[in-house]
């Protein structure tokens, strides 16, 4: 809640005006008040400044001193090296600088004019006779008392904004907010917590005495963010687990394992009993069910989906089952068929790539209620699909999914029960917060007989010994999928790089094989072939793009070869390796990867040491940092300034405590101490349907 000058556009601010604002824009800032929470991407400690001649390991300094020497070069094509000398009046250093013409201008007028130089960056030391900092980030020292003396904030910055004006507007904001700024953390909760009030909080983020001040703010505001997060999905939960009406579904247990016994070749596993218990007595509650099942690949949730697709049905509803993707959707589709169809429950595909003619069938089909189970992708969001009696939604492998479409799905039909699987282990930190609004069920059990799928890393010296590996195999009439290098730039290119590597594979390397090819560019149905194909072993290899990443369940594949895997993600890669180690064959996963980083060296060595897929995900986190972690597909759902997901377990798990009292106290958030909390819980960026809180 801003009020007053915080609320003031930035434009009218004193020393802004129409030029400086519009890049400031950019930055996101649009009043002082959005100034404050420009949270410093680091700072450097200009108390002290490290002596030139004492640099002896390659960590990141703060130097300052004077400027000589500056030139520049063009050894060949588009390439700028600029170079400058670095003086602190004992030693000296060369900075260099690739590519940034306009930095020689600015170096040159700082040498001219004799001025002092701050400069942060990682000294190379292999050649101690002449040291040197490669791009390194610098400013004119000056003697503006923001900059200088103290523990001084790097904000991030875009053209035209300069981190000195940033730091001179957020001491404006800082001034202002020391009245102004809402007290979000009640009192009483920031006295048990130990936090800072607000304004001391924002104070010692950007302008901080010492390192523990710093820390204190920090968490001061992070627990802000969860706690805001935390009191919306109370709230949610809240109207779920008593207000949100379902339909009441009583369900014979005993009925149902019987049915699925005829219909499925195997024992129920210990943990997904349990979770069809869980499901049943949600849905016999006569509240809507908000249920997230988490299990890792090949745990078998599918049987879950198909047990609450039965129980839909046989209380005289209809069940919609949604995939991320075309493949999945139409693999579901395909095994839904096989399961329920031979018991008098029609399945109806729909999805967006289908031909109009298709889709308005299966979308009568469904509106009829003729078809009792609808499978689809987004598309079955999307294109306003009606349902005669829509009772229960399923949605698999969730992280695909915004938070947002799983709001928009539960919008059909009158309050349908939901249920959200996912294959991935969302770590600790993020069932807390982004799913804090759903009850949770783990599958932490895999069928019996399951052997571990045996994970090598290799480099590419030792390729001819993987593909004898591979041949082994496949001659013993096992199947293999070979993943392609990630290629980000474009779909095309992936496919492109997918295409050349089927040729190679089947050439080259296995003309005595039959090798399949798969990508994004495919049509769905050559998509639909290729894959039926791979499952009734007409193709030994599977050339494939990441499409194979999710849901694809061919138990008689044992090996899986992944291409430059260091620049997949680590949650992409235990996906990708749940693809094997489905059937009673022992299977391999093979990581070629030459990293070069040590980060990408950890990857692969956690992938070959563990196969437990929430410790791949919290690592993964850690690893990572969350913006990579969800990547574009999350954007939006998680927007935390100060907040860690990966680090901050503890304080989400204090913030859900805060929240449970806050709530106990003042159910409806109407006491004055709580008025800046229920503001933000109802216009955060994460505001989803929170008119009803009180
Ligand atoms: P996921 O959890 O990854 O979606 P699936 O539902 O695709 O896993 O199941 C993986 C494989 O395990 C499938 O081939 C499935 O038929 C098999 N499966 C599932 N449950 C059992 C069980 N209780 N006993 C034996 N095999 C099972
Ligand atoms: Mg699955």
């Amino acid at each position: 809640m801003q009020r007053g000058e915080l609320n003031c556009p930035l434009q009218y601010v004193k020393g802004v005006g129409p030029g400086l604002a519009k890049p400031l824009e950019k930055l996101g800032l649009h009043t002082l008040g959005d100034v404050l929470w420009h949270i410093p991407r680091r700072w450097e400690d200009r108390r002290t400044f490290v002596s030139i001649r004492n640099i002896r390991a390659a960590e990141p300094v703060t130097l300052r001193g004077r400027i000589r020497a500056v030139s520049s070069t063009r050894p060949k094509g588009k390439l700028t090296i600029t170079k400058a000398i670095l003086d602190d009046g004992v030693s000296s250093l060369s900075l260099v600088f690739f590519n940034q013409p306009y930095v020689e201008k600015a170096l040159v007028a700082a040498s001219s004019q004799n001025e002092d130089v701050i400069v942060y960056g990682v000294v190379k030391t292999d050649n101690l006779f002449a040291l040197e900092m490669n791009s390194p980030e610098w400013e004119v020292a000056g003697q503006d008392s923001l900059s200088m003396n103290r523990i001084v904030p790097i904000y991030p910055l875009t053209e035209g904004v300069r981190q000195r004006t940033l730091r001179r507007l957020v001491m404006q904001a800082l001034e202002v907010g020391s009245d102004e700024v809402a007290q979000v953390i009640p009192d009483e909760i920031r006295h048990r917590y130990r936090l800072l009030p607000a304004a001391e909080a924002f104070r010692s983020l950007h302008f901080p005495e010492d390192w523990e001040h710093r820390d204190h703010a920090r968490r001061t505001l992070a627990f802000q963010e969860f706690l805001i997060i935390q009191t919306l999905a109370h709230f949610r939960r809240q109207r779920h687990t008593t207000g949100r009406q379902g339909i009441r579904m009583p369900v014979d247990l005993k009925r149902l394992t019987d049915e699925l016994h005829e219909i499925v070749p195997f024992e129920l596993t210990g943990a997904q009993r349990r979770a069809i218990q869980e499901i049943a007595a949600d849905i016999g509650s006569g509240h809507a069910m908000n249920r997230l099942v988490q299990g890792d690949v090949g745990s078998g949730k599918t049987i879950v989906a198909v047990a609450a697709i039965l129980m839909a049905v046989q209380n005289g509803c209809q069940a919609a089952l949604m995939a991320p993707t075309e493949v999945l959707a139409q693999q579901h589709a395909f095994a839904l068929q096989q399961l329920l169809e031979p018991i008098g429950i029609p399945i109806a595909l729909a999805t967006g790539s289908m031909t109009a003619r298709a889709r308005q069938a299966a979308r009568n089909d469904l509106a009829s209620g003729q078809a009792r189970v609808g499978v689809g992708t987004h598309a079955l969001i999307q294109e306003d699909t009606q349902f005669a009696k829509l009772g229960m939604v399923i949605i698999d492998e969730q992280h695909r999914f915004g938070v947002l479409q799983r709001q928009a799905l539960g919008l059909k039909g009158d309050s349908p029960h939901i249920l959200v699987m996912t294959a991935t282990p969302i770590p600790r930190t993020v069932t807390l917060t982004m799913y804090g609004d759903l009850d949770s069920t783990i599958i932490d059990e895999l069928p019996p007989g399951r052997r571990p799928v045996i994970t090598h890393w290799r480099t590419n010296e030792l390729r001819d010994r993987v593909y004898d590996g591979m041949r082994q195999m496949l001659d013993q009439g096992r199947q293999a999928y070979v993943v392609c290098s990630l290629i980000e730039e474009s779909e095309a290119l992936q496919a492109k790089s997918a295409m050349e590597m089927y040729a190679h594979m089947q050439n080259v390397v296995f003309p005595e094989y039959r090798v399949g090819l798969m990508h994004g560019q495919l049509k769905p149905d050559e998509k639909k072939a290729v894959m039926a194909q791979f499952k009734a072993h007409e193709l030994d290899i599977l050339v494939s793009t990441t499409v194979i990443e999710v849901g694809v369940d061919v138990p008689n594949a044992s090996v899986m070869l992944i291409e430059d895997a260091d620049r997949f993600g680590l949650a992409q890669l235990h996906q990708l390796r749940g693809r094997v180690g489905r059937g009673k064959h022992a299977s391999y996963c093979i990581l070629m990867a030459t990293p070069k980083s040590a980060e990408g060296r950890a990857r692969m060595e956690i992938m070959t040491h563990t196969s437990d897929g929430f410790k791949i995900a919290d690592e993964d986190l850690r690893l990572r940092g969350p913006g990579e972690f969800f990547g574009t597909r999350q954007s939006g759902a998680m927007e935390l300034k100060v907040g860690d997901l990966a680090a901050d377990v503890e304080l989400i798990e204090q913030c859900k405590e805060a929240a449970a009292a806050i709530a106990e106290q003042d159910p409806d958030l109407h006491l004055p101490q709580h008025q800046a909390l229920r503001h933000l819980v109802q216009t955060g960026p994460q505001n989803i349907e929170l008119a009803k809180v009180g």
